[in-house]
């Protein structure tokens, strides 16, 4: 991490490929720790978050300058002087972006298996933290029933596109949003019943036409982890991105829609936006659930290892991958993510086994 952003984060400037340390595999002492080799690494919303001055606070801590950045990983043990975890073990967990690292404990991070059929990048993506957001948000707060209308923003994302489709298993009527024909195309194929792209297509209209909403997902990216669900003229609307989207939301919303709010990227590299209409909240008798994943998945983990890799695995839940290749490509990899130019789940691929 070498220089704190103030709009878009630039790679090689706000990150570099810095290849000069070393680590010697066979002989760097591991004091009692474990030698990792990283695998797949996860670039999310959130690490934008991550890149700013410490003294301001959020949920999470700010990376530190001069330092890797960290993220959702995965790697496999390579040495370990700690009795409880064997070499070829996997873990995962934040790791930093690093192709090797000595952990010195494994606190915080699991032991995780992978099924034949999925590769290690599902683990930090629909198997993962997103998926683990989507199930989680919508499980908790949708409070959804056959017939209602959801309309999930950022629709064919890493955690959209999985809500898309719990919101049609649950027999709920779906739009989705996302800033391209081909995100539109993507919406479509996993199920949703009205896709646009918001880009070309003016959203409140859409809404009116199509809803009401009673459940709003809104996924805004940049707020690492940071969910809402807005319900409105639409009967859910799961809100990942704030903003003019959110404001559409609210006007479309039914009364006692529900708003799960999960992200607001819109705001994430820019002046926060203004929200014009929040009176609605009132007028509408609306429901607005925000949430950070990780304090609402112990409650649902046992359920979503039981259920979602089985069903990826199986083909019953689609997801989709934006694989780069290489740590020398991570700063590219975060800006298109911010910048929506990833179609799907954003990860490095660092190493095969
Ligand atoms: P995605 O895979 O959806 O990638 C981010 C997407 O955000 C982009 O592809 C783009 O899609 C969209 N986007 C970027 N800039 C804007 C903008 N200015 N206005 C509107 N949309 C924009 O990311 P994730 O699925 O990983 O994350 C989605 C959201 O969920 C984020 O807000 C993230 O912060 C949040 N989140 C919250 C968690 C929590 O615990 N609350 C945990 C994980 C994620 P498009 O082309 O459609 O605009």
């Amino acid at each position: 991490f070498n220089e704190i952003p103030s709009g878009y984060p630039i790679p090689g400037k706000t990150t570099i490929y810095d290849a000069t340390e070393t680590i010697e595999l066979d002989s760097t002492p591991l004091n009692g720790g474990v030698l990792l080799k990283i695998l797949v690494l996860s670039v999310d919303p959130y690490i934008r978050g991550r890149m700013r001055d410490p003294s301001k606070a959020s949920y999470n801590t700010a990376f530190e300058l001069g330092k890797p950045i960290a993220g959702y990983g995965i790697g496999v043990v390579l040495r370990s002087e700690n009795a409880t975890v064997k070499v070829g073990a996997h873990l995962y967990g934040i790791l930093p972006f690093q192709e090797y690292t000595v952990l010195p404990d494994t606190k915080g991070l699991t032991f995780i298996e992978k099924r034949e059929n999925l590769p290690w990048s599902v683990y930090v993506g629909a198997a993962g933290m997103p998926g683990q957001t989507a199930y989680v948000g919508w499980k908790k707060f949708s409070n959804a029933k056959p017939g209602e209308v959801a309309f999930i923003s950022t629709g064919a994302g890493a955690v959209g596109s999985i809500v898309v489709q719990l919101a049609k298993r649950d027999g709920l009527k779906v739009i989705a949003s996302a800033g391209s024909d081909e995100k539109v195309q993507f919406m479509k194929e996993i199920g949703a019943d009205v896709a646009f792209n918001y880009k070309t297509a003016n959203t409140l209209e859409v809404l009116q036409k199509e809803g009401p909403i009673d459940v709003y997902v809104l996924l805004i990216p940049y707020h690492p982890h940071l969910c809402s669900v807005l319900i409105m003229g639409h009967d859910r609307y799961w809100d990942n991105v704030g903003g003019e989207t959110l404001e559409a939301a609210l006007e479309a919303a039914t009364k006692n829609a529900r708003f799960i709010e999960c992200g607001m990227i819109s705001s994430y590299n820019a002046s926060p936006y203004h929200i014009k209409n929040l009176m609605t909240i009132v007028a509408k008798e609306i429901s607005i659930s925000g949430f950070i994943v990780s304090s609402k998945l112990p409650e649902f983990r046992d359920e979503f290892f039981s259920e979602v890799p089985a069903m990826l695995a199986n083909g019953e839940l689609k997801y989709r991958e934006d694989i780069t290749q290489g740590l020398e490509r991570v700063g590219e990899a975060i800006l298109a993510v911010q910048k929506g130019d990833n179609v799907g789940k954003s990860v490095i691929v660092v190493a095969d086994e």
